[in-house]
């Protein structure tokens, strides 16, 4: 099938999602024509995946960044329009001339900028999960409207993707699912005793054993908040309750996840963890292009290991189970909990193991909204972003931050 060239828009390209989406890009250079780039404050960045790509339009959310990227690009003489602001990523997230984009901006900044992409109806490939845990039914809804094709870009929900049957839909189980078998990689601290985790510093938790990322999803990595959001967003975009996903630590991420049917079938993803391809796959379904990814070669693997969760050591994914159970805003004040709390541990503002009672005092500090309406949930995420702030301003001020 030959739909012609098409024109991609990447929502936070200089992330390490972004970047990986380039790289399959480079390799297809007839297939693909990149339209816009945009990036938060990373302007050097930036610049140079101009000079490469040559997009119509560039996006600094900040305007100072976007002055300075401005002032580059006039000086190379390259024809790329710089706009800024949320205003500039919506207008690139929904020009005519986009039919995919790939939504890889960390945190809820993504939400806005996403949303307009489904609403115009673009193939939008859903790496940027924050959005989709807070307002999922929304996102299923309006891509329901428009026609907007809803690609999982997380690797464990791409492999979802990829075993469900031909009739799924985004946002309804077939009846023929069972269950869902989300794996986890245990992140860096699989096998750190509880007594042990006070005291981890950003740069081991940004560790992780697997993959390379942002900071924020290392930090969730760690915590098992990312397999807590995973969990949430599985639901939302699976039609599944929670109830119907088990969650499976597998250290050697080679199996990105499972479909259980009521045959008593399971079928699962394999490949070597590498982002590209699951972003490929998204990019061209439900045709295959190459990824520049490595065979995987079992015999230097070896084998596969599967052990349960230790929900003891990990709150942070027991929180994540109440707000799925608790459903409407909840997974929203979540989310901001968490943001917030990552956040101020990355700053060296609270100590690794003070994120989950962070959480857990936002969670049970606001009522949740049972209806998912965009005002709704960001009303709620602020209110939690509130409530968490003051909760950790309070600690630090009585604890003292060297103490934490
Ligand atoms: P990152 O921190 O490496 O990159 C984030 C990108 O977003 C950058 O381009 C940055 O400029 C931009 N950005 C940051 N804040 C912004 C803001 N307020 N407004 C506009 N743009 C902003 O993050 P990442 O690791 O690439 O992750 C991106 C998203 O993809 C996250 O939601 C993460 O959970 C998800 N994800 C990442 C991976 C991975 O392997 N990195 C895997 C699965 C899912
Ligand atoms: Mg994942």
């Amino acid at each position: 099938m030959d739909h012609g060239v098409r024109g991609v828009t990447i929502l936070g390209s200089t992330g390490s999602i972004g970047i990986n989406a380039l790289d399959v890009l480079a390799r297809h250079p007839t297939r693909y024509r990149v339209m816009a780039l945009t990036a938060h404050t990373q302007v050097e960045r930036l610049f140079e995946q101009c000079q490469q790509f040559l997009p119509l339009k560039a996006v600094m959310l900040d305007a100072r960044a976007a002055l300075q990227l401005k002032e580059k690009i006039q000086k190379a003489g390259l024809a790329v329009e710089v706009l800024s602001g949320t205003e500039g990523l919506n207008t690139v997230a929904t020009h005519p001339r986009t039919h995919i984009v790939v939504a890889a901006i960390v945190g809820a900044a993504g939400l806005l900028p996403t949303l307009s992409a489904v609403r115009s109806g673009k193939r939008v490939l859903l790496a940027n999960k924050e959005p989709l845990v807070m307002a999922g039914p929304l996102f299923i809804d309006e891509a329901r409207r428009s026609g907007a094709e809803l690609l999982p870009v997380d690797s464990e929900h791409n492999a979802i993707f990829q075993c469900m049957p031909a009739s799924y839909r985004a946002g309804s189980v077939p009846t023929s699912v069972r269950r869902i078998i989300l794996t986890c990689s245990g992140g860096p601290f699989r096998n750190t005793p509880s007594d042990e985790l006070t005291a981890v510093t950003t740069e081991q938790a940004c560790a992780h054993p697997n993959w390379v990322m942002g900071r924020k999803i290392s930090v969730d990595s760690a915590t098992l908040m990312n397999k807590g959001l995973e969990l949430i967003e599985a639901c939302w975009l699976f039609g599944v309750t929670p109830e119907q996903v088990e969650i499976v630590i597998h250290p050697q991420s080679v199996i990105h996840s499972m479909v259980e049917y009521v045959d008593g079938s399971v079928l699962a993803q394999l490949g070597n963890p590498d982002m590209r391809t699951p972003i490929a796959h998204a990019l061209a379904w439900p045709e295959r292009i190459e990824a520049g990814v490595k065979n995987l070669n079992l015999m230097e693997i070896k084998r596969l290991d599967f052990e349960a969760p230790d929900l003891e050591r990990f709150p942070c994914l027991r929180l994540a189970y109440a707000a799925a159970r608790a459903g409407g805003t909840m997974p929203a004040i979540l989310n901001a909990a968490n943001e917030v709390a990552v956040q101020a541990f990355l700053d060296h503002r609270i100590g690794f193991t003070e994120i989950a009672p962070v959480i857990e005092h936002t969670l049970a500090s606001l009522p949740a909204n049972q209806d998912i309406e965009l005002g709704a949930v960001l009303g709620d995420d602020a209110r939690a972003r509130d409530v968490a702030s003051r909760f950790i301003a309070s600690r630090t001020a009585r604890v003292g931050v060297g103490a934490l």
